[in-house]
């Protein structure tokens, strides 16, 4: 039988993934490619926090398949090229992928096709990173819904027993191996040590952590997810999401395993509903990417293509991408995402917020400042939920809702330990201040051995007139 070549690219596992699963089960030799197509993703090609987690998942990877008696095949170029050359080189006579939604990897499926078609060779498509195709969700006039709430009852109707595949048991190899690079060759770690090391501390890229971090959730925080979701102080949401992004575990794997946990933990089964709602943002943001391809850079709501951004000078969005904004939750939440590769999503709306609002930056600096930083940067969550936030995405939040960072921390964060443990100069400030230490009295801010522009910056706008800047912005786009 000739070997049958499976795409890995957007998809690192083992388990439930069908194009090998279906490879392996055909009992021909199994190639597994990855592929960085560098020139195919054009400016979306992944950020320094996100390649450095690519490097991780697929050693991961490799070694999985190795224990397997198999092995991951590393390429760097275009994709059908190198295709061309891994056919050749193993005599395969089919290629399996598994389906992509954002606009570069629809673009790569299509010239792999046509590739296919023109040489007479098999090209099977399968879906794998998804609980439903797109297509499969459509309003009653056979629309795309572009609200969160009606997309989701309709999806949950439509999603029946979800039984994912187990990883393969067999693996045949090829009679010769296609030339493959070592892993340094993508240059995917070169993160210098001071911003990696911290990063590495907090995470484990790969299949098998994102399994046990699974189990983990489920046991120890899903009967209390939607109490505590909200709380950044506290581990309480599954911090799956850098491990959705590059497939490392399936969104189906995520559903059944959280359907058992609710069938043997009834009184539990809210909160644990509760997660897979969240897990249907992910799957609401990739039918708008869908159906909605130039959503990545452009608003939703076309009449925020006139807002009045402003075009401000680099020093403020400097102080904002380092966590010295002046307003405590945004600069924990910034130095959270600078340390750990990752943001907590109620800070996230927060610091978000303050970009767009209260600065009146555009999106699209927040939108690649994650990009780059984001462990879990990923082309449908990011662009959907910059403009969620900035008002001109799909069930946005209405412009005009301006998030108070003071009261967010107050309300969110009341004793200040999210602040305390990313903002250390504001450690010994009582809880009263902790969020506006710009109010507080000198004696206190002596006491907590706080000096204001020297220790911690003073607030770097005035919050009532950046909101009327703001309101103001947003009466010039009014229809
Ligand atoms: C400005 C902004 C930018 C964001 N950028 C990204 C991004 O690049 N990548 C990313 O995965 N998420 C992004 N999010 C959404 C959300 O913040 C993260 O998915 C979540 O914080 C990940 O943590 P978790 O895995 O512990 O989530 P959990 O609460 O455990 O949720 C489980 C999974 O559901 C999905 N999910 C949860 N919340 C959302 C949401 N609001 N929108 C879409 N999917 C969601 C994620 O895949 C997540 O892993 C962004 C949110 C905001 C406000």
């Amino acid at each position: 039988m000739k070997p049958i070549i499976v795409l890995m690219t957007n998809i690192l596992r083992l388990d439930d993934h069908p194009a090998l699963a279906e490879a392996c089960d055909s009992g021909a030799p199994v190639v597994p490619l990855y592929i960085f197509d560098e020139a195919a993703m054009g400016r979306w090609v992944p950020g320094g926090a996100r390649r450095w987690w690519l490097q991780g998942a697929l050693k991961s990877l490799t070694a999985d398949l190795a224990a397997m008696g198999s092995k991951l095949i590393v390429a760097r170029g275009d994709t059908v090229a190198v295709l061309q050359k891994a056919m050749q080189q193993t005599g395969a006579g089919a290629i399996y992928l598994t389906r992509g939604y954002s606009p570069y990897e629809r673009e790569t499926e299509q010239a792999v096709h046509a590739y296919a078609v023109e040489n007479d060779l098999l090209c099977r498509r399968f879906a794998g990173n998804l609980l439903l195709e797109p297509e499969m969700v459509e309003n009653k006039q056979g629309r795309p819904y572009e609200v969160f709430t009606p997309f989701w009852r309709r999806a949950c109707e439509l999603i029946d027993d979800v039984a994912p595949l187990d990883a393969p048991e067999d693996m045949a190899a090829p009679d010769s191996w296609p030339e493959s690079l070592p892993l340094d060759a993508l240059e995917f770690a070169p993160m210098p040590a001071f911003w990696a090391d911290p990063i590495a501390e907090v995470w484990q890229p790969g299949e098998a952590a994102a399994r046990e971090r699974l189990s983990d959730f489920l046991e120890e925080a899903a009967a209390t997810y939607p109490k505590m979701r909200d709380y950044p102080a506290v581990e309480a949401t599954s911090r799956l999401s850098p491990y959705l992004v590059s497939g490392e575990i399936s969104p189906r794997r995520i559903w059944y395993e959280t359907q058992r946990y609710i069938a043997a933990n009834e009184a539990s089964a809210s909160g644990a509903s509760g997660f897979l709602r969240e897990v249907g943002w992910r799957e609401f943001s990739y039918h708008l990417l869908f159906h909605f391809p130039h959503m990545m850079r452009a608003p939703l709501k076309e009449r925020f293509a006139d807002f009045p951004w402003r075009a401000g000078d680099g020093k403020a969005l400097n102080e904002w991408q380092k966590g010295l904004t002046g307003f405590p939750i945004v600069d924990a939440g910034m130095r959270q995402l600078w340390q750990t590769g990752w943001m907590h999503n109620r800070v996230r709306m927060v610091v978000a917020s303050f970009l767009v609002k209260d600065m009146l930056w555009h999106w699209h600096e927040g939108e690649d400042w994650f990009w780059d930083t984001l462990v879990d940067a990923d082309p449908a969550n990011n662009s959907a939920s910059w403009q969620w936030v900035a008002g001109c995405g799909a069930d946005a939040a209405p412009y005009f809702r301006i998030f108070n960072p003071i009261a967010q921390g107050e309300k969110f964060d009341k004793d200040g330990g999210y602040i305390r443990t990313y903002v250390p100069e504001l450690a010994d400030m009582p809880n009263d201040y902790i969020h506006k230490p710009f109010e507080a009295p000198e004696g206190v801010l002596r006491m907590a051995g706080v000096e204001l522009g020297k220790t911690y910056p003073r607030p770097m706008l005035d919050r009532k007139a950046a909101r009327e800047r703001a309101l103001a912005a947003l009466g010039t786009i009014k229809k």
